[in-house]
């Protein structure tokens, strides 16, 4: 009955949750999408030379990328009135990618340089605004002959360059109909330095609100990194003995750092003090050692699929990487990414191929990992294609990885629940046990006392056997030895003094022998019936031993003795006499003693035992003293 109504609650619960779960998307969908929204990318507009903008370009898509047909001079920093008389001598780029320096020949460009575009707008237009995206090198960008933004210190001689960086939204002069961008270029200190996305123009208005939104944005993802951190770390630090919570922490933090050192360098820059070389290493190490990082957390979720042999190989490659990041020059280390990106999409299928082996093995909460990193996947693949010119989505990564976080936090609670589940089903079992043992403990109690009680019993039956005389039913001589212990010394300082009379049967071998052993039982039961009718009740009488008996008569005189032991000898003699064909007379001897002041037992015994030897002596039949 409870078992249904528990499952019925869970039940409950699953769907409220499931609800809720929906109604929170429902809420942040429009969000998201507006963040998307956000992040597609301008229409690339392709002109040679100089471009030729119409007012159709702004109303479309309210931008356009300026990418083809820059002019480019290497190895020369001119001013814009400088270009006019060198145009003949000037190179001209093409495709997207142009802006990491590449010259005539292809090679990426480490020094220094000078580009250069006229810009036709139409009569009619909106207020329009230039964006210069992230330049990871020093440049002086020129509208017209006026220098309107710059980042680092450009500079012909390496020694005396800084390599900087500075996103800028600039107002485009309205009033005029055409105008010039120059950028002064220099980059000696990254392998991929300059643009990494077009410079754009557009209607102001929607670039300001766009870069709003890919602020928020980035707010957004920060805040969801940096609430996960904290809440693992402290799970971590509630429950040190487990790795799992601490390894997404990590993960998280590293996210954290990434976030930070590629959408808000200039704060990492400029407020955080930290210079542009170590802000271009902890980007890079951030990405290597998150790969290791994902894997270890893999492996600690699912140790039957993940080999512990392959993670350790793949721990060692992205040692390595992060070592060459951390200490290798900064010219250089840009060329390991291609390499690591390689690597890492070789780990992003092993990932994926084990979990896909761990859901068909349907290991708990496999599925939802494969989930999560399917989106990451989807995601950076996403990126990696629009970056190699392929896709025209925009950039998705930072969203890919709010998804693997979310998909991860069920991973980690599923494993947390298991345990307090299986905690819950120990400690169920130990009070269940604790119960039957308690139980097993009451009951061997009563067992014991039960034994005890039979034990007891039998004692005290054995003690009876002890005591008294099978045959007779009188008290043997230990019943009598144990009743004198307890009476002696009463009987002993008793103002009446107390006797003793010891009778033996006389030739009762023969009586034996004449008459058969049952016979001689016979006789020695009926004597004792018959001493039992003669004496009082505080009188006693034991079966010394063989055919011999003794008779206790506390308070009694020797003559009061003597007289009932007379007594007895006739009543023996009558009856048992003629209870047989009695050829043989059944007689006996008797010894009778009186006790003596301060005497102890064995003399009286023995006194009483030489009169009846006196007795037999004198011919048996007979009660001497
Ligand atoms: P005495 O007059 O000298 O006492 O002669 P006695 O034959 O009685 O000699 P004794 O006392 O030495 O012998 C005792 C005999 O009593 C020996 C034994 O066979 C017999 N007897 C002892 N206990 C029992 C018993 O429980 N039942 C029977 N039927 N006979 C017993
Ligand atoms: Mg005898
Ligand atoms: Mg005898």
């Amino acid at each position: 009955m409870s078992i249904v109504k528990n499952n019925r609650i869970t039940l409950v619960s699953r769907f409220t949750s499931i609800l809720l779960f929906l109604a929170f998307m429902v809420i942040f969908a429009p969000i998201i999408a507006h963040f998307g929204h956000a992040l597609s990318p301008a229409e690339k507009n392709a002109e040679k030379g100089e471009v030729f903008l119409e007012i159709s370009h702004f109303e479309e898509d309210n931008k356009v990328a300026l990418t083809h047909g820059w002019m480019f001079f290497e190895s020369q920093l001119l001013l814009p009135h400088e270009v006019a008389g060198l145009r003949q001598q000037a190179n001209f780029i093409q495709g997207v990618n142009g802006w990491k320096f590449k010259g005539q020949k292809g090679n990426h460009l480490n020094g220094f340089g000078t580009y250069h575009l006229t810009i036709h707008l139409p009569t009619e237009k909106p207020n329009l605004a230039i964006k210069i995206p992230q330049i990871e090198s020093a440049y002086r960008l020129y509208i017209d002959d006026n220098l309107v933004a710059r980042g680092g210190q450009v500079s012909d001689v390496k020694s005396t360059a800084k390599p900087g960086y500075n996103s800028k939204i600039i107002l485009v002069p309205n009033s005029k109909d055409s105008f010039t961008l120059t950028i002064q270029v220099s980059s000696y200190h990254t392998a991929w330095g300059g643009l990494w996305t077009p410079i754009v123009i557009g209607n102001a208005d929607d670039m300001f609100a766009t870069q709003r939104d890919l602020v928020a944005l980035s707010m957004f993802i920060l805040g969801v990194l940096t609430i996960t951190a904290a809440f693992y770390l402290i799970q971590f630090y509630l429950r040190p003995t487990e790795k799992v919570p601490l390894v997404f922490a990590c993960l998280c933090a590293l996210l954290l750092l990434r976030e930070f050192t590629n959408e808000h360098m200039l704060f990492v820059l400029q407020f955080l003090g930290v210079n542009f070389v170590a802000t271009v290493r902890m980007n890079y190490l951030t990405f290597y050692l998150g790969v290791p990082t994902v894997l270890y957390f893999m492996q600690l979720c699912f140790p039957q699929i993940f080999k512990e042999k392959v993670t350790r190989v793949c721990y060692l490659i992205s040692g390595i990487f992060s070592v060459f990041v951390l200490v290798g020059p900064t010219q250089v280390i840009g060329y390991s990414l291609l390499s690591y990106q390689a690597y890492c999409l070789v780990i992003a299928l092993y990932l994926i191929v084990c979990l896909c082996i761990a859901s068909l093995k349907k290991l708990p909460a496999a599925k939802m990992m494969l989930l999560g990193c399917l989106i990451l996947s989807i995601f950076a693949i996403n990126d990696i294609l629009f970056e190699m010119d392929l896709l025209a989505t925009g950039r998705f990564f930072s969203l890919g990885i709010v998804g693997f976080i979310l998909c991860q936090g069920y991973v980690i609670n599923n494993h947390f629940n298991q345990v307090r589940s299986r905690n819950e089903a120990l400690s169920e079992q130990l009070q269940q046990r604790n119960n039957e043992l308690l139980q097993l403990g009451s009951e061997l109690e009563s067992k014991v006392e039960q034994r005890t009680r039979e034990l007891e019993k039998a004692n005290s039956e054995l003690q009876t056997l002890a005591d008294f005389d099978q045959l007779t039913g009188s008290l043997n001589r230990h019943g009598m030895q144990k009743y004198l212990q307890s009476s002696f010394e009463r009987l002993r300082r008793s103002n009446e003094p107390s006797s003793i009379v010891l009778f033996d049967f006389d030739n009762f071998k023969n009586i034996n022998d004449s008459y058969g052993h049952n016979n001689g039982d016979k006789i020695l039961k009926s004597a004792v019936t018959i001493t039992k009718e003669l004496i009082r009740e505080q009188d006693k009488i034991a079966r010394w031993g063989g055919e011999e008996f003794l008779v206790l008569l506390p308070d009694t005189e020797i003559n009061g003795a003597l007289a009932i032991a007379e007594k007895l000898r006739l009543a023996i003699d009558e009856q048992l006499s003629n209870s047989i064909a009695a050829e043989v007379p059944v007689t006996i001897t008797a010894g009778v003693a009186q006790f003596q002041h301060n005497e102890i037992f064995e003399i009286l015994f023995k006194r009483a035992d030489n009169a009846m030897y006196k007795g037999k002596r004198m011919g048996r039949n007979c009660v001497q003293s």
